[in-house]
């Protein structure tokens, strides 16, 4: 640090348009003004605090009065130049100190005086939106028909409360936060310059903390480095954030990869009682944010879908929170809803039947054709992909469960029965009572609701499509333990509320057409029929690419 210690964000504090981090369109907009020479009679800067509405709003003055600007910058060298530190054309007023309408009748009665060496008379008024009704009046009066040498440039974080009639009277320029890359340039930047030795992961987390505001950052980096002890990531999280940057990665990387342990722990070691989970689910819903984009971006539409659900479920948490309910149990619930659930065309050893295994285990049933074939003798089954005899399983599986699909809601409304309705629907909720929380089931099934049934088949539906997927890739051990708890063979098919909505349109438009319902055969028990030849012929296949195409006898 240098002796000569001044506050950071004051030390910093930009003097030329350049020097304005971020704001490029307002800031090409404002230099365009001075160069064509179409300075208006008021401006009005709104954006959050810390975004250089302030300094633009100086530089901006200093450049209008300028005699000889170039390009949108002010020469340096005339009067109104030389002067511009403690120059008597340019006067500040802060609203909020001076929101008095005695305070504004000074300001306009001073209006009418000629400025002393400048083209105009210039006032910056910050935080305009402090100042009284009757002040607001009284300016108006001025902003109506202002003398030709008086520009106003108003600053204000909080745009609501201008009024109309004021804001119709001015040029709006709207400042953004700084993006991270924008505040951790210019922290970088400012470190370099002041010897303060801080590492780029800390630079990371004051950047997150300050919010885009420059001067919350510039603060932080300041109170930082008064110790002269060199800045990481572990000093930041010592005096600032109850929740990082770090963590709240943390939790999303792990529900990225599945890891229920490791987000459980993350919320053990999460100080609750010092973190507002406003904060934290803001923070969260940010990130999952960025990596939804990210997923987008490398077109893994797969976990796009199962973030943007969750980032919507996350969203109504402020909804649900009720005094009995502790919010970080509610957004752990959500997060884990999803996470330790296959994605299919993963490793097939990890499979594992799912009803008896709490919550912890990351393996989770495949769907129903691949699950078959784990759970049962060889002998016995069949897979549908080798049945297919094509390479690509991902798509042998949707195609088997786009058919099983396909023929249990066709069957299911041949053969619906209202009657049957209603007595499915108090089965499904006794059932999803039952069910236990520690099953991972129960989060599929939970919000789900039975809208079709007939004897043999119900149709379930769910708003959110991943609930949907996840539901019929684990048919087979929903079914079983329905059997087991309700003593009833049922088969399941999940659509989702807007598949739903189509199907309902298309059965009444069959209907009167007089479509008559056949009843469909369901994939699985045709391929069955096939399936020993085809395993024989496989297994000897396989051998033989062992032993090289040398003979070899097959009982
Ligand atoms: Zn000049």
């Amino acid at each position: 640090m240098t002796n000569d210690y001044k506050v950071l964000y004051r030390k910093y504090r930009p003097t030329t348009f350049d020097e304005i981090v971020g704001q490029k369109y307002s800031i090409t907009m404002l230099k365009n003004a001075v160069k064509n020479n179409k300075i208006s009679h008021a401006y009005i800067f709104t954006g959050p605090r810390g975004t250089g509405k302030t300094s633009t709003a100086k530089i901006f003055a200093k450049t209008i009065n300028c005699e000889n600007p170039k390009d949108g910058v002010p020469c340096g060298t005339c009067q109104s130049c030389l002067n511009s530190n403690n120059n008597a054309d340019i006067i500040e007023i802060d609203a909020a100190s001076n929101n008095g309408v005695d305070s504004i009748r000074e300001l306009i009665n001073n209006v009418k005086i000629a400025p002393a060496y400048s083209k105009y008379k210039i006032y910056i008024i910050d935080e305009v939106h402090e100042l009284s009704e009757k002040a607001f009046n009284a300016l108006l009066l001025t902003l109506e028909e202002p003398p030709s040498h008086i520009v106003f440039i108003f600053a204000t974080t909080n745009i609501e409360s201008v009024p109309i009639t004021i804001l119709s009277r001015c040029q709006r320029y709207d400042f953004k936060k700084l993006s991270n890359e924008e505040l951790s340039t210019h922290l970088r930047n400012i470190a370099d310059k002041e010897n303060i030795s801080i590492t780029d992961d800390a630079i990371e987390e004051i950047t997150y903390l300050s919010d885009g505001g420059c001067r919350d950052a510039l603060s932080i980096l300041n109170q930082l480095s008064t110790s002269n002890e060199s800045i990481d990531l572990e000093v930041v999280l010592n005096n600032y954030g109850s929740v990082s940057l770090v963590q709240i990665k943390n939790i999303v990387n792990a529900y990225v990869e599945n890891e229920y342990n490791q987000i459980k722990t993350i919320f053990e070691n999460l100080e609750k009682a010092s973190v507002d989970y406003k904060v934290f689910l803001k923070k969260l819903i940010d990130q999952f944010f960025q990596k939804a984009l990210e997923c987008k971006e490398q077109k893994n539409n797969h976990l796009y879908l199962k973030i943007k659900d969750t980032i919507f479920e996350l969203n109504d948490v402020i909804n649900k929170i009720n005094i009995n309910v502790d919010p970080f149990l509610l957004i752990f619930l959500i997060l884990v809803k999803n996470v330790g659930v296959q994605e299919p065309n993963d490793d097939i050893d990890s499979v594992d039947v799912i009803d008896s295994k709490p919550l912890e285990t990351k393996t989770v049933e495949k769907k129903d054709a691949l699950t078959k074939s784990e759970k049962t003798p060889l002998k016995e089954s069949k897979t549908v992909e080798t049945v297919l005899e094509t390479n690509d399983s991902t798509f042998e599986n949707d195609t088997y469960l786009a058919e099983l699909k396909k023929v249990r809601i066709n069957n299911c409304f041949a053969q619906a029965d209202k009657t049957l309705l209603k007595d499915s629907k108090e089965k499904w909720k006794q059932f999803n009572d039952q069910v236990s929380l520690v099953d991972t089931i129960k989060s599929i099934i939970i919000d789900m609701e039975v809208v079709l049934a007939s004897s043999t088949i119900n149709l379930i539906t769910d708003a959110q499509e991943s609930i949907v997927e996840m539901f019929n890739a684990n048919l087979e051990s929903i079914e079983e333990k329905y059997e087991e708890i309700l003593k009833q063979k049922i088969h399941f098919i999940a659509v989702s509320s807007s598949e739903w909505e189509s199907y309902k349109k298309d059965y009444v438009k069959k209907i009167k057409e007089k479509y008559v319902y056949q009843l469909l055969e369901e994939p699985i028990k045709v391929l069955k029929e096939n399936q020993k030849e085809v395993e024989e012929k496989d297994n000897y296949e396989d051998v033989i690419s062992i032993f090289d195409k040398e003979k070899v006898e097959i009982k």
